[in-house]
């Protein structure tokens, strides 16, 4: 019989005697539960031309001089998904970081789509959050390349639940 007694460790880096959660150099698939998203902070901005990121309120690239300045209008910026998040699975939790790509699956559209919906629906990044806890997912984690990076990266999501409901769809009715 399992007794998890421990607290939910939302940090493993305050937890310098334990060993690491995972300790992968390759990709690794689990089942778990998503218990929790950072709905405070679900994308970032990137030049649209060399998707590096932008600091905030600049649409100015300074990697390859994309000359924005004499046309404001245009969008020489777009936002990709990155969305931190932990999983349980029936051994520990995991705090893991999701980009774009795997996003847009737990999401059910881009990250400017969502930005717009969330423009005009204050609570709409609360709502997703809460509307995607709870469901059980297959997920493939690596490594990040980034040393210095801290947390596991989602390569690929699947939900397993067979009703499962994207983010935006569930919005879309709600609203
Ligand atoms: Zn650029």
């Amino acid at each position: 019989m399992m007794n998890s007694k421990e607290p939910i460790n939302q940090n493993s880096s305050t937890n310098p005697s334990k060993r690491p959660l995972v300790e992968i150099d390759k990709p690794t698939t689990l089942i778990g539960t998503l218990v929790a998203i950072d709905h405070t902070s679900l994308c970032y901005r990137v030049c649209s031309v060399c998707e590096k990121t932008l600091s905030d309120n600049t649409n100015a690239c300074k990697y390859c001089n994309f000359k924005n300045s004499f046309n404001p209008g245009s969008s020489g910026s777009r936002r990709l998904f990155r969305v931190l998040m932990s999983i349980a699975t029936d051994k520990q939790v995991f705090v893991v970081i999701m980009f774009d790509r795997a996003a847009r699956v737990l999401f059910g559209c881009s990250a400017d789509e969502f930005f717009d919906f969330a423009k005009t629906h204050p609570f709409a990044a609360v709502t997703a959050s809460k509307a995607l806890e709870g469901e059980m997912l297959r997920v493939t984690l690596s490594q990040p390349k980034n040393g210095n990076a801290q947390h596991l990266r989602v390569v690929s999501v699947v939900p397993l639940r067979s009703g499962f409901q994207s983010a935006i769809e569930t919005l879309r009715e709600l609203y």
